[in-house]
């Protein structure tokens, strides 16, 4: 690499810090170092002098640029990284809480230093120099380089803070806190500028995952990835209380989705909840009556939560809460987003996550599920956004990190690959009740019982799955119910149950059930 290609990484580096530069040079296991107090810029010469200089073929290249934290009042020289003891060299931008640097010099570990980062080296050593173990004891934000020199090993571990590497053939393996940075590099040294774009990878950068630590072994270059349980304190949570329970909470709507899902569940064994939300629907009334009769007949709590002063304090004007809207869902618009509420399902699954995340940190539950209606492929095939697998990938991953509870958190997307026919033909077999469910978007309350519009989108699919499914439809209409499609064939129910994303053990209930 020419110094000008040093310079773009360092410049990188430098946008984390402007009050030291701290670099190494590893060859054949002889570190060389040199720290600056100062901006990398004023010293940018000297700097990249002594970079150029000392790397050759086989070096390992380690930079820190430190911004002095709050808690410090200036920034000396024995205060920058890398910091470098028993044949370890680490670079660590982020932070290890104080009680975690007390624990471990009481146990006799000798700092060196005053940095905190050091814990991650002491922590690495009381932890006989398993990166994982060390990973899930320390408490802090994480995104270090660790070369481990007896081991010939590098560890790059990120919890949220960020680290992304890159691999181009010929030239090697980089990690940089800014993943634009490693692009600048892949620009210069190929004349390229996309992501891994060749069949045969001649290169890639990207951002590591959260809670990942990569290995890579500096004799074969074989390259090893795994995740980590990350340590969050709490005042009152405490993994090692027993008898904690397994819950599973259902977004629940009123609809067939929903409740066909809260129902499965129920029926497999898990200890279902349903969270019901009022957001000044049209649909209100009948909704609420579905979720409560569900809940009563099968014994399945609801919880409701009364989104309106919210929702009303919006400027929002859609079809399922305005009266000045009138419901088109059902005609040539049936595969789209005309019946939209802002950003609703994510309003109601991170509430839902909120639920979940309270039982764990209160001992109440060990792990959480949630499921949803809006896990089902009609739906997305209906072009929702919020129904879609992204969606359900998007909530995974922010549960990572809006949560500390997260790795006890899980989505189960019941529904996901089965259609709404097939939901007919799976419920009709257990004997669910449709006609405690609401899948309209304006029903009407006839004599205490909710009676679904033919018109709107909801009610058509509804109506089209249950002829298409041959099951017949005991729901209450305002007129008289079309028939909307023939049966058609439709596969058995087995291989219904199969295609549920359910663990395997809950599927076996199902088929025991039929067979009983
Ligand atoms: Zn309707």
């Amino acid at each position: 690499m020419a110094k000008d290609e040093y310079d773009i990484l360092l410049s990188g580096a430098s946008l984390r810090g402007e009050d030291g530069v701290g670099v190494s040079v590893i060859t054949d296991s002889v570190v060389l170092t040199k720290k600056w107090i100062g901006t990398y810029k004023s010293q940018k010469e000297e700097i990249l002098d002594f970079v150029f200089s000392n790397m050759s073929l086989n070096s390992i290249l380690l930079v820190n640029c430190r911004a002095t934290p709050e808690t410090e009042l200036t920034t000396s020289i024995e205060m920058l990284q890398p910091i470098i003891n028993d044949n370890m060299v680490l670079v660590h931008n982020g932070g290890v809480t104080d009680i975690i640097h007390q624990e471990l010099e009481s146990k006799e570990y000798e700092f060196i230093t005053s940095i905190d980062s050091e814990c991650i080296l002491q922590a690495y050593k009381k932890y006989g120099y398993n990166i994982k173990n060390t990973m899930e004891y320390l408490v802090g934000s994480f995104a270090f380089v660790l070369v481990d020199l007896k081991k010939n090993k590098i560890y790059a571990v990120t919890s949220f803070n960020p680290l992304a590497h890159m691999y181009i053939r010929g030239y090697g393996y980089f990690l940089h806190s800014d993943n634009e940075c490693l692009g600048q590099i892949l620009e210069s040294l190929t004349g390229q500028t996309q992501d891994g774009v060749n069949v045969w990878e001649s290169w890639y950068h990207h951002y590591l995952d959260g809670y990942t630590i990569i290995e890579t072994d500096l004799q074969s270059g074989f390259q090893f990835k795994q995740n980590y349980e990350p340590r969050f304190l709490h005042p009152v949570w405490n993994k090692n209380v027993s008898d904690k329970k397994e819950k599973v909470l259902v977004v629940a709507s009123g609809g067939i989705d929903s409740g066909l899902t809260s129902y499965v569940l129920k029926k497999v064994g898990y200890d279902v909840e349903m969270i019901h939300f009022l957001y000044g629907q049209k649909s209100q009334e009948c909704e609420l009556w579905a979720v409560k009769k569900l809940g009563e007949q099968y014994s399945i709590p609801v919880r409701i939560i009364d989104l309106r002063p919210f929702y009303s304090s919006l400027p929002e004007k859609g079809m399922l809460t305005s009266d000045d809207v009138e419901i088109q869902s059902g005609g040539n618009l049936i595969k789209s987003t005309i019946a939209w509420c802002s950003n609703r399902n994510a309003v109601f699954a991170t509430m839902t996550i909120t639920i979940a995340e309270s039982m764990i940190t209160s001992n109440e539950a060990e792990k959480v599920f949630i499921s949803a209606g809006w896990y089902q492929l009609s739906e997305e095939t209906g072009s929702y956004p919020d129904n879609s697998f992204k969606f359900n990938e998007a909530l995974s991953e922010l549960k990572k990190y809006s949560c500390i509870t997260g790795c006890y958190i899980y989505f189960l997307p019941v529904m996901q690959r089965i259609t709404k026919t097939e939901e007919w033909v799976l419920g009709s077999t257990f004997d669910f009740p449709f006609h405690y469910t609401v899948s309209c978007d304006s029903p009407q309350m006839v004599d205490g019982v909710p009676h679904l519009c033919t018109e709107c989108g909801s009610t058509k699919l509804s109506i089209l799955a249950s002829d298409r499914a041959n099951v017949l439809d005991h729901r209450k209409f305002v007129v008289s119910r079309p028939q909307l499609s023939k049966p058609m064939l439709v596969p058995n129910v087995t291989n219904i149950i199969e295609r549920l994303v359910l663990p395997e053990d809950k599927k076996e209930v199902l088929k025991n059930l039929i067979k009983g």
